[in-house]
């Protein structure tokens, strides 16, 4: 199967109310310009270099996601274009984000990353944080950056009653802080969950975004240089 036809397979499951991001980091220039060719205009990259340097070699129209976790000293790389940045997960690297974004005279649009996985290695918040998080910016001015939404990844496991649990709990979550925190922002919309193996589950747990990687390009080769 070629990219455009992972591509194309998959838009046509999609129900239209889910956005894909397609998942091409440590994929070369001509897979992108592949699925580019099959309609697709949302991609997703988690190094802030090697997503500067994909968005200098394609297409303006390219809607770029940040999924990786962003050092703060990263930022620069990414500003002046990125579209979505999924994995903000600190109040400090929010407040440089600002910061940058106010450089650029642009708003970036950003998700909370939630931690709602059993692995000790994944990042982002607790429930409880992002309360803190979110409790701490109703007094403060980030004026170029905004919230949309949420961010989780479940467990990596064949278990799908636990998965399903994970998701559950954060479109549960998800419902709640718009409720309590952005009851007047109707841009607060996006809930990103769901890769190649789980999507589908995610879907029905409530997910609006799907970042979906090997399921597209193939499986990674971490070791090979791109
Ligand atoms: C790599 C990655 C994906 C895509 O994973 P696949 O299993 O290849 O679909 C999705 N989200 C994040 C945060 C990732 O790092």
């Amino acid at each position: 199967m070629s990219v455009e036809s992972n591509i194309k397979k998959l838009l046509q499951e999609l129900p239209n109310s889910v956005r894909l991001v397609a998942v091409s980091k440590f994929k070369p220039i001509a897979d992108i310009e592949q699925a580019y060719q099959a309609g697709q205009r949302d991609f997703g990259e988690s190094k802030a270099l090697e997503l500067r340097d994909k968005h200098e070699a394609l297409p303006k129209d390219i809607r770029w996601h940040f999924i990786g976790h962003l050092q703060t000293n990263k930022i620069k790389y990414i500003a002046p274009f990125v579209s979505l940045i999924h994995s903000v997960d600190s109040e400090n690297l929010l407040q440089e984000i600002n910061k940058h974004a106010e450089k650029c005279e642009r708003t970036i649009d950003c998700l909370l990353q939630l931690h709602i996985a059993t692995e000790e290695t994944k990042f982002g918040l607790s429930f409880e944080e992002c309360d803190d998080l979110l409790d701490s910016l109703r007094t403060q001015k980030l004026t170029n950056v905004r919230i949309r939404g949420l961010m989780g990844m479940a467990s990596n496991t064949d278990d799908m009653v636990q998965v399903e649990r994970e998701f559950s709990s954060l479109k549960a979550y998800f419902d709640k802080t718009k409720t309590q925190f952005f009851p007047s922002a109707p841009d607060f919309d996006t809930l990103s969950m769901g890769m190649s193996h789980d999507y589908a589950l995610a879907i029905r747990c409530g997910a609006t975004m799907v970042r979906v990687g090997s399921l597209l390009f193939g499986e990674r080769n971490y070791n090979e240089q791109h």
